[in-house]
């Protein structure tokens, strides 16, 4: 069989079976997460081993960043699953007395999950474990970038489902397109916004719905009231986790000017402690993870040589290792709008630190840019946080807070525009692969009166009746 046809049967195999998955009750989706949990529980070694492997991500960002996030959505979807499933009784408005209406979340049928490469576990099976609640069949085109923990979710899937019901087909942009091209339910797609305007267009030909949680630059604005100590702890964890290869990774720093000098300090003093703390520097620390391939070395070499030749100062850092796709925690400053490292979203160890004078500066710098998915804020002061969060469009925002909205299942994850469409987390993922489909029953009554021919005296009592509606 061609890849291409294996492909086909898998899908068509899917479309057969769908609506027995769509009938299964909440029981045997629950069954099914718990398989699931128990196995990544029994496989952390494993999946720690794959990451590890595929760019040096270290043993605790693999558990913080992929396998608690995905252990906490699962357990929650477990927790809440019936009560999701449960039909959502509506109140019958005065128009439509003697109905009754609820909502039913329906599945939607056969959905195709597209992973990118830097949390290449979470972000393919935590969509996972919401196609699953919302009695979907799935299947899951991990990213070609990191083929061991690839291979490691293709093994968790193998050994729980079989492929009518869930599938990892693996490959590269190539096998993307291809399944592309099917009529799939709906895409949730995680990559960049090239990328996502790819697949919006080719879903498009099908009417396909798409999640799309996309990326961007994702500012942190550090005003003169912040705890500038515990800021600089924060971002620096958030900034360089991951080796900045994070979609909700502070991408550069928007501080006020009277603290600008302190907090590039004391980001100093956090990476030399930090990533220094055993003494062999910071290039040989097991807390530093590293670029995932050549290509993105050379990108990201680029765009630090580039913003240094028009004048960006490495306050700290700068250090490469191409050999070992090694860029040590590097803070810019002096940077300009111009720089394309101001305009490209970063996905990377590199911190652009740039000044404002006032809170109504930050936030015209925020909103000159494409909306982000994240932004953060990092101040006591209620009403310059307020100001901010009113004035400002983003995906998700966080206050004195960083990163953890990934594994908060009570608010929905997403972007907004150019850094997504739809949402993910708990109930938004679950509804995210559901249709919900509003329900009505009549119990007694007629809506008869409305059919024609129509009176003058029923239009008349319509016009009059328009007021009490
Ligand atoms: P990417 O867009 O290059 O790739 C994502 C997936 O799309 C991969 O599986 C890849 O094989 C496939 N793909 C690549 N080119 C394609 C094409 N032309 N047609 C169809 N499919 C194609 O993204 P990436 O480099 O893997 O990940 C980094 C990006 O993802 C960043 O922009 C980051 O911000 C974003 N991201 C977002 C989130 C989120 O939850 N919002 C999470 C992680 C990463």
């Amino acid at each position: 069989m061609t890849d291409h046809s294996k492909l086909l049967n898998i899908f068509s195999k899917q479309r057969e079976n769908q609506y027995r998955i769509a009938g299964s009750d909440a029981d045997e989706r629950i069954a099914k997460l718990k398989k699931l949990r128990q196995f990544l529980l029994d496989h952390i070694d494993e999946a720690c081993d794959a990451t590890r492997r595929d760019f040096g991500k270290p043993e605790a960002e693999t558990i913080i960043g992929e396998l608690l996030v995905l252990v906490s959505e699962i357990s929650y979807a477990i927790k809440n699953l019936k009560k999701w499933m449960r039909p959502e009784r509506q109140s019958v408005p005065l128009t439509m007395i003697g109905t009754s209406s609820y909502i039913q979340y329906e599945p939607k049928g056969c959905v195709l999950i597209i992973a990118p490469w830097n949390y290449p576990i979470a972000l393919a099976l935590k969509p996972l474990v919401s196609a699953i609640s919302a009695g979907c069949v799935a299947i899951i085109k991990p990213s070609e970038m990191t083929p061991n923990a690839s291979a490691f979710v293709r093994k968790v899937v193998e050994n729980l489902f079989t492929a009518n019901e869930v599938a990892v087909i693996e490959g590269d942009a190539d096998t993307s397109t291809e399944l592309l091209k099917l009529p799939f339910n709906h895409i949730f797609f995680t990559g960049s916004p090239g990328v996502g305007k790819i697949v919006m267009k080719a879903a498009a030909e099908n009417l396909t719905s798409v999640t799309l949680e996309l990326g961007g630059k994702s500012p942190s604005i550090v005003d003169e009231t912040a705890d500038i100590l515990e800021t600089a702890k924060r971002i620096v964890w958030a900034k360089f986790f991951n080796n900045g290869q994070t979609c909700i990774a502070p991408d550069y720093v928007l501080v006020q000017d009277s603290v600008a000098e302190k907090l590039v300090a004391e980001m100093k003093n956090v990476i030399a402690t930090t990533y220094k703390s055993s003494g062999n520097g910071i290039e040989k620390s097991a807390s530093y993870a590293r670029i995932v391939n050549e290509k993105h070395f050379s990108r990201l070499s680029e765009l630090l040589n580039e913003a240094t030749r028009q004048g960006a100062v490495i306050s700290e850092g700068g250090k490469s290792n191409a050999a070992e796709r090694y860029i040590s925690p590097t803070i810019l400053t002096s940077v300009t709008n111009g720089m394309r490292i101001m305009q490209e979203e970063i996905f990377g160890p590199i911190l652009p630190v740039v000044i404002f004078k006032n809170v109504s500066e930050a936030i015209e710098h925020v909103n000159a840019g494409e909306k982000p998915l994240a932004l953060y804020i990092h101040s006591k002061s209620a009403s310059a946080t307020d100001r901010i969060l009113a004035s400002t469009s983003s995906g998700n925002a966080l206050v004195n807070e960083v990163l953890t909205q990934f594994g908060n299942t009570e608010i929905p994850f997403g972007g907004v525009n150019n850094s997504g469409i739809g949402k993910s987390n708990g109930f938004y993922g679950f509804k995210e692969f559901s249709n919900a489909k509003g329900v009505m029953k009549r119990r007694f009554g007629t809506m008869k009166f409305l059919y024609p021919p129509y009176s003058e005296r029923l239009v008349s009592l319509l016009k009059k009746g328009l007021r009490w509606v």
